[in-house]
């Protein structure tokens, strides 16, 4: 049973310094999270598209400032699993754009491009044990070419059904990418339902848990985005991401919001400012305590905890 411990923190949240020189932080169970949003990723760089060494670099930079991945739905369900001093982060992929996710030809085989976004992560995470590979892909299964499926139609299930069965999530991102401000109810609802629906005929049963809105714009009420049915299918969608907004709250914080959960999108100078935040106000940043039976925060704050279902909280202080 989760606890609530509140442990001084004070002016030692600055940091100690531990006997490798490596600075570790205090836990603060209570911080905020990036869920850093990428599209493309693809030559060359510019505002929608991160180029593989790019990629590759915002790895090196997450994993040496003690960043780790975790997956978006355990975020959600407040199960967050990591070494004590580390910080969570969560990386999402919107648009089902080719660069994503690709396989290539090598000796009659299909192998996953190592310069596309799923074999760096793998690459990444085989190369720096501990760093995880969690993602969540926001897919487009009616889009026009390139972003239907990653763009390879005859490999097209075969990766929903990897993504699914390697530690990733799919995500709902409507079937075509429509603007749902712009929709009556029925269309909406069709849209999310169809999604899932189209997926589902690649992997039988798999639960969309997540709607990342097209350019972030929400229908005209949100409940049709939360949950439903259409064409005989029912949708519950857990979270609903925006397309920006910053870090976002702790799964613990009363501040936590899962119908508008904000994004980092995965640009230059939104990801070197971010994590200089982090760096300079290193109390807002979220981290772990190492057992994820205990929820760690500052003193004082115990008011500001979210208590989750089934959850005990016992102040220490
Ligand atoms: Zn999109």
């Amino acid at each position: 049973m989760p606890v609530l411990r509140a442990i001084l923190l004070g002016a030692a949240l600055l940091g100690v310094v531990t006997s490798a020189g490596a600075e570790s932080l205090l836990p603060n169970e209570l911080g905020r999270v990036m869920i850093l949003e990428y599209h493309k990723i693809d030559l060359p760089e510019n505002r929608w598209t991160r180029t593989p060494d790019n990629f590759r670099r915002d790895l090196q930079r997450l994993w040496d400032g003690g960043y780790r991945l975790i997956a978006l739905n355990d975020y959600l369900d407040g199960k967050i699993a990591l070494p004590r001093g580390t910080t969570p982060v969560i990386l999402t992929f919107d648009d089902s754009s080719p660069g994503q996710f690709r396989y290539i030809e090598r000796q009659g085989d299909w192998v996953i491009d190592p310069d596309c976004a799923v074999g760096i992560l793998e690459e990444f995470a085989r190369t720096h044990p501990g760093f995880g590979h969690a993602a969540t892909f926001y897919v487009l299964p009616g889009a026009d070419p390139p972003n239907r499926l990653f763009n390879q139609p005859a490999l097209a299930a075969k990766k929903l059904a990897y993504l699914a069965s390697h530690g990733y999530e799919i995500g709902n991102h409507t079937l075509w990418h429509a603007n749902l401000s712009r929709y009556p109810e029925s269309v909406v609802r069709n849209q999310i339902a169809t999604a899932q629906e189209w997926i589902q005929r690649s992997v039988p049963g798999y639960r969309l848990r997540t709607l990342a809105l097209p350019m972030g714009a929400y229908p005209r009420e949100v409940g049709w985005a939360v949950s439903g049915s259409a064409n005989g299918a029912t949708y519950r969608n857990d979270a609903i991401l925006m397309v920006a907004g910053g870090a976002a709250p702790s799964p613990y914080a009363k501040s936590f919001d899962a119908q508008h959960l904000p994004r980092i999108q995965a640009v230059e100078h939104e990801i070197a400012g971010w994590l200089a935040y982090f760096e300079h106000h290193r109390d807002e940043r979220y981290v772990s305590d190492g057992d994820p039976a205990t929820i760690t925060v500052p003193a004082g704050s115990a008011g500001k905890v979210r208590v989750l279902p089934g959850t005990r909280i016992a102040d220490q202080r």
